[in-house]
């Protein structure tokens, strides 16, 4: 894909199976509002930044079917590196796509899957930080240039 691209849909329901209990929630995009775009995408983990009411915040993605769950669907998932107090089930999530960690790939176990997830946390963390990204973490204004 042509990065970095915006992706915008509201925050629904998944299968509320792994994430959050393994302390790592991702925020499953609506993909009727998603739409067709990111079919064409290779499946894995990308990083970049969300919006959420306002507030601009670094972001690791699952897009993808999960191969470790075995879904059958491809999905957004961003997870938000920051500590919510509540849940944002039905809020609208900007989710402006930077760049790519690695391909999807299945886990011999839960553990492992952590430990990968962790990983991605940094990188993600790592590359939003460098010079290229940083200020468009500052606030969504930045996104449209200038
Ligand atoms: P589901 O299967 O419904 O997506 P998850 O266990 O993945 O369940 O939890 C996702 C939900 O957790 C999100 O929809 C959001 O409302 C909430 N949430 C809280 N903190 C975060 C975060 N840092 N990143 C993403 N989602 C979060
Ligand atoms: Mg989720």
């Amino acid at each position: 894909p042509q990065l970095p691209f915006l992706l915008k849909a509201s925050v629904v329901k998944g299968f509320g199976r792994g994430s959050k209990l393994l302390g790592i929630p991702t925020a499953n995009l609506n993909m009727d509002q998603v739409g067709p775009v990111v079919d064409s995408w290779p499946n894995g983990i990308y990083y970049g930044f969300s919006c959420l009411k306002g507030d601009v915040y670094k972001a690791v993605a699952s897009i993808g079917t999960n191969p470790y769950f075995k879904n059958s669907q491809k999905t957004v998932e961003p997870h938000l590196l920051h500590e919510f107090p509540d849940d944002f089930y039905g809020e609208e999530l900007k989710f402006l796509v930077c760049g790519y960690v690695r391909p999807e790939r299945s886990f011999a176990s839960l553990e492992e899957l952590v430990a990968a997830i962790r990983s991605d946390i940094e990188v993600a963390r790592t590359a939003l930080e460098a010079p290229g990204w940083r200020m468009l973490g500052t606030r969504e204004a930045a996104w449209a240039g200038g």
